[in-house]
């Protein structure tokens, strides 16, 4: 089958393909067409085209396409379930748990379109400004261009898409390259449910090279990208004037303090549900864990218990939780990461072996914080468990990072987790949760490493709109 890029409202092939494979079966699912500069630049340009029919609607009818959008998806969700699974090496469930996200964030979206409010200013508060009423609106920008990874592909992508379809901007979606059909189905339904032709366009291929393209055309307007600090950086380093919001990665971290004492295998579930969500190819997967000395041994042994129980296998078998990475390169990697801390000292509680194209779960302990596999994202399934004397021990740790997304904590002394919450450094601090766990109208977004700007839709939105202020003089 050739799967043709998405433009101007259906698929368009050209000669250039590149074949995608099943990361786990190793099985061709299609032959992708490779999005040239040219239909890069032809997105952008129907894009901007398309912008004023798009600013022209009224909130109701953008909401109104959103809501469809979601109804829509909701009656194909097992067909969006599988392509997920096939082309991100997802276990079947977490691909479903995904299109669920999808649906909601869908609905959050058309909800917020509904919501662009301004405000009123007194500008009689100024000296010289009597006589004037004055508000504020919410424009939008244009052409948003959004750059997705691999690893949601549908529920990261409809993060950008809803937001700017909210806000009354038309969208130029790059995904990642193991990815493009979430995408592609995301735009046809969208299509089918009243997004006018032109106002969203997929364009798979090399993102070098169709990032340059949307980086350097000044029709685009903001660039909104989620992927790897190293990508990110040059992106905004090369953004000019553009709106950037740059979603990365991270290696997020938890503490269990001794107050829980009773609450150890309820942690150790949800923590290993953390880790290996996904393959471990989460942003926020849960890798770092800090355990108060006086539970570190119950908790090792209650946690390597729940990871030896972790089924590995084929990602369309109900019952698998963790299969093949996305692809050879990441797998070598995380095993290389993972020898490297065994040779300095590590001890390997479970796993730590490569099967299929994948990693088994794998937990460390006693691993030194200058270690890949502690300092690094590992992205794959693998956590490290250390002890700590106590929570400042665990908050220095925790903060001994470049990156800063999440963080959880587990304490049921309320001044310790709440002055813990205060200095740490990430964007998002979960207490009495893991970091893995992301609901889709909350802000999110990172400091240091893991980012800039936030998402979340409200807050999607607020970085895909100007604000205009407009005043009406009505004495003079
Ligand atoms: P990646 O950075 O390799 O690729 C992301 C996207 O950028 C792809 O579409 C790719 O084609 C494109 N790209 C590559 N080079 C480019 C360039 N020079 N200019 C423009 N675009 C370019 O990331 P990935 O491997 O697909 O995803 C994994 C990373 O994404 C991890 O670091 C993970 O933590 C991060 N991530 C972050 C979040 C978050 O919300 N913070 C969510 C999911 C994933």
């Amino acid at each position: 089958m050739v799967k043709g890029l998405f433009l101007n409202g259906e698929e368009k092939t050209t000669n250039h393909t590149y074949p995608l494979y099943h990361p786990h079966t190793e099985e061709k699912i299609a032959d992708i067409t490779e999005g040239a500069k040219e239909d890069m630049e032809e997105a952008i340009a129907l894009a901007d085209r398309t912008f004023l029919e798009m600013k022209a609607m009224t909130s109701k009818e953008r909401a109104d396409i959103l809501f469809e959008a979601a109804d829509r998806l909701l009656e194909k969700q097992e067909e969006a379930a599988q392509i997920i699974s096939k082309e991100a090496s997802k276990p079947i469930n977490a691909a479903r748990g995904e299109v669920n996200r999808t649906i909601q964030t869908l609905r959050f979206s058309a909800e917020e379109a509904k919501r662009l409010n301004g405000e009123y200013l007194p500008l009689d508060a100024a000296e010289g400004g009597g006589g004037r009423d004055a508000f504020t609106i919410h424009e939008p920008l244009g052409v948003i261009g959004a750059i997705t990874p691999f690893n949601f592909p549908l529920n990261l992508t409809t993060h950008k898409v809803g937001p700017a379809v909210a806000a009354g901007n038309t969208v130029v979606i790059k995904p990642a390259e193991q990815t493009p059909l979430s995408s592609i189905f995301l735009a046809e339904i969208l299509t089918q449910s009243g997004l006018p032709k032109g106002a969203i366009a997929v364009i798979p291929g090399d993102g070098p090279t169709l990032g340059e393209v949307m980086n350097q055309d000044e029709r685009v307007k903001k660039i909104s990208f989620t992927g790897s600090p190293e990508v990110g950086k040059l992106i905004k380093s090369k953004a000019g004037l553009k709106r950037v919001t740059l979603e990365l990665g991270s290696n997020s971290a938890m503490y269990v303090d001794e107050s829980c004492a009773d609450q150890l295998d309820e942690i150790a579930g949800k923590a290993a549900a953390g880790a290996f969500a996904y393959n471990g190819q989460v942003c926020l997967s849960t890798q770092r864990i800090y355990v108060h000395d006086s539970l570190f041994e119950s908790f090792k042994q209650a946690f390597a218990e729940k990871a030896k129980n972790i089924k590995f296998g084929d990602p369309s078998e109900e019952s698998t939780v963790v299969s093949s990475l996305i692809n050879k390169k990441s797998q070598q990697r995380v095993l290389g990461w993972i020898a490297e801390a065994k040779a300095n000292g590590a001890e390997v509680l479970t796993g730590g072996e490569g099967k299929a194209n994948g990693v088994l779960p794998t937990v460390l302990s006693n691993v030194d914080r200058n270690e890949k596999i502690s300092c690094n994202e590992v992205f794959g399934p693998v956590v490290l468990i250390n002890k700590v004397a106590n929570a400042s021990e665990a908050l220095e740790l925790m903060n001994d990072s470049r990156y800063g997304l999440n963080a959880g904590l587990f304490s049921n002394n309320l001044r310790q987790a709440i002055n813990m919450a205060h200095d740490l450094e990430v964007g998002q601090v979960l207490i009495n949760d893991v970091p893995t766990l992301r609901f889709d109208h909350m802000p999110y977004g990172g400091v240091k490493d893991s980012g800039y700007g936030r998402e979340g839709v409200k807050y999607a939105i607020e970085e895909m709109t100007e604000l205009k202020m407009i005043s009406i003089n009505y004495k003079g």
